[in-house]
């Protein structure tokens, strides 16, 4: 014998909260609301150091935007920046003048080796460059290419993004 099923009600909408997207409450960490809001206007020092720099500045030109992850905002003074952008082969005689910078700026800050020459030391294996700015600063993400090319930065930043809004505690950035 064929059961016949009374069809679905009608969905009930409200037109007025389509209009506004109202969600009603919603719950959350206050760790989570944090991370979240740094994760997306993380400010990158003005600072480069060679070749890689004029990638890192192209990136902040209107072709490649780099507006659309929050991080437009390049600071010319170390207090108000929370990104550091090595982008360049580091010599000895920069060494005192980046951990300065990077002392200088406040916390939570992190950091980005962006390229051969600042992650490992690139072509230049010699006694005038550190074979990577690990050695003096601790690095979140490594970007590699000789140079790499905006998009790779960017990748560089979502992933930055999602380190900041893993972290567990506010404060000071976890090593
Ligand atoms: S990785 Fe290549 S492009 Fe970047 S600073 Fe070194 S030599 Fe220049």
């Amino acid at each position: 014998m064929e059961v016949k099923l009374p069809p679905p009600p009608p969905l009930k909408t409200d037109p007025a909260q389509d209009k506004t997207g109202a969600v009603g409450v919603a719950v959350a960490r206050l760790e989570d609301l944090v991370n979240w809001g740094r994760s997306y206007s993380i400010w990158p020092l003005l600072f480069g150091l060679a070749c890689c720099a004029i990638e890192q500045i192209s990136a902040g030109m209107s072709r490649f935007d780099i507006a659309r992850f929050g991080s437009e905002v390049f600071r010319a003074s170390p207090r108000q920046a929370d990104l550091l952008i090595v982008s360049g082969r580091v010599s000895n005689k920069m060494v005192p003048v980046i951990k300065r910078l990077y002392d200088q700026m406040s916390e939570p800050k992190w950091v980005i080796a962006m390229g051969d020459c600042a992650s490992c030391g690139g072509p230049f294996n010699n006694y005038a460059i550190i074979q990577g700015v690990d050695k003096i600063l601790p690095v979140d993400v490594y970007v590699p290419g000789c140079p790499p090319r905006p998009e790779a930065l960017f990748y560089a930043l979502r992933m930055l993004q999602e380190k900041i809004k893993a972290q567990e505690k506010l404060g000071n950035r976890e090593e």
